[in-house]
């Protein structure tokens, strides 16, 4: 979500006749966007601005100006903290009001003041942003913000506001017009990328998620659908059947699991058992049996005994995954189990994370093994480390890396799959 807002911000400042820089030294409009979800992505800000605010001050002694603004969700949650901590910042900007950039970059230099800007607009931020052109052959592309569940543990509610869904006439437009400037594959995002219910059409009045994939399915030169991230409990029949019915749809679903421990997802407030999950994966993988199935993960969440933490490591095991993503638990301000009295040492969540990640990394490593001898379509998407190399995506998502033209970039090819490492694929062009 962040690399979308962004792509959309840089946008918007492109209509005031800026342009992108690799060089930090040269720009004359320094954009920050931030993360809040776990402390350690909100403390990155405070020493990334201190660093940009030395460059700000070697320029302004060679008599240039530059304009330093912060985004996203930190501001959301601490525009006063950012303020008071960071000098020499010039606008913050909140997730949800960052169309208002043209217009404040404007304002800031009429008046030369700071400007803080971080509360929620009565206007959805799409209607104001340019028209979101592709970049690159794979392309994210919003279609549903904020969240409503309020998970224990997390801040996503308070600083993406609650849950909204775009209509599916905007999104089959911006899909189109994606296409139309060179994507191949999109990547729908959301929060909770499922409960999507946007305002459909006459034939369609009430859309869901699969509903919507599958009209998308009919946009012509788009060949690979992808969406992320996906609530458990509202996952449809409908969006399972569409990977069996959408060819378009990529075997790859993001299916965050969080705890093996019913106990410690109830205080989550999580609202699925770790049986009901399970069923759910028996479901996707009886509709596409191939399907590559991946998860977030939480350890050390406040009062986790290490039985709950086993039944974690005996689920992980249970349900085999393809590639998973896993965190300590992070305590964040102003949400309940931040307050809650039972916090698990530091040692014993590192302890924890460890374990977990071993079973995991030990898990994606036999799903990328089993790929070597596959022949497999690979989305080209950018050039790689090495002199020649392209890298890409196959459709379950495992990175995969070839020696080949660059006329291949933006293009799936077939890769004779011929190395695997726990985080690569290496492939030779079939012919
Ligand atoms: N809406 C998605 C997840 C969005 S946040 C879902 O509910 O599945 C992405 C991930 O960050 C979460 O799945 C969770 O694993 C992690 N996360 C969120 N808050 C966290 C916290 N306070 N500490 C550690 N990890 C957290
Ligand atoms: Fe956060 Fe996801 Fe829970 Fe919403 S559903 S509160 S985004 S973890």
């Amino acid at each position: 979500m962040n690399i979308y807002d962004s792509a959309r911000m840089a946008a918007a400042l492109e209509t005031l006749g800026y342009t992108q820089t690799p060089h930090r030294e040269e720009a004359d409009v320094m954009l920050l966007n931030t993360c809040h979800i776990r402390e350690k992505a909100a403390d990155k800000l405070y020493s990334e601005i201190g660093r940009l605010a030395e460059i700000k001050k070697t320029r302004a002694d060679e008599g240039k100006q530059t304009l330093l603004i912060v985004a996203g969700c930190v501001v959301q949650a601490e525009k006063n903290e950012v303020l008071r901590r960071a000098h020499g910042v010039d606008i913050a900007v909140g997730p949800q009001s960052y169309h208002r950039l043209p217009e404040l970059v404007a304002q800031f230099e009429r008046e030369q003041g700071r400007v803080l800007v971080a509360d929620f607009p009565a206007d959805s931020k799409f209607d104001f942003l340019p028209p979101h052109k592709a970049t690159s052959a794979s392309q994210f592309l919003a279609i549903q913000e904020g969240c409503d569940h309020f998970c224990s543990y997390c801040v996503v509610p308070y600083t993406r506001g609650c849950e909204y869904s775009r209509s599916m006439a905007e999104i089959v437009t911006e899909a189109k017009r994606l296409v139309s400037t060179g994507a191949v594959e999109i990547m729908l995002l959301g929060q909770n990328v499922n409960c999507w219910h946007g305002m459909g059409d006459e034939n369609l009045p009430d859309p869901d998620l699969g509903d919507l994939i599958r009209r998308l399915g009919d946009i012509k030169g788009l060949k690979r659908i992808r969406y992320t991230t996906s609530y458990p409990s509202k996952i449809t029949d409908n969006l399972i059947q569409a990977h069996r019915d959408v060819e378009q749809l990529m075997p790859y679903i993001h299916l965050p699991i969080q705890s093996g421990s019913d106990r410690v997802l109830k205080a989550m407030n999580r609202l699925y058992t770790v049986a009901e999950y399970e069923d759910i994966v028996a479901r996707f993988r009886e509709a596409r049996p191939d399907i590559a199935i991946s998860s977030d993960f939480i350890v050390g969440f406040p009062g986790e005994t290490d039985e709950e933490f086993d039944q974690t490591l005996q689920t992980v095991r249970r349900i085999r995954y393809d590639s998973s993503y896993s965190f300590k638990y992070s305590p964040r301000p102003g949400t309940p189990a931040s307050l809650m009295k039972n916090q698990v040492p530091e040692a014993v969540k590192t302890q924890r994370l460890l374990l977990l990640q071993k079973e995991l990394l030990s898990q994606q490593k036999q799903a990328y093994e089993k790929q070597v001898g596959r022949i497999l379509p690979v989305l080209l998407t950018e050039r790689g480390r090495q002199k020649g190399q392209l890298n890409g995506y196959t459709p379950y998502l495992q990175n995969a890396h070839v020696v080949a033209d660059t006329t291949l970039l933006g293009q799936i090819v077939s890769l004779k799959i011929t190395a695997a490492s726990a985080t690569s694929l290496t492939g030779e062009v079939v012919r």
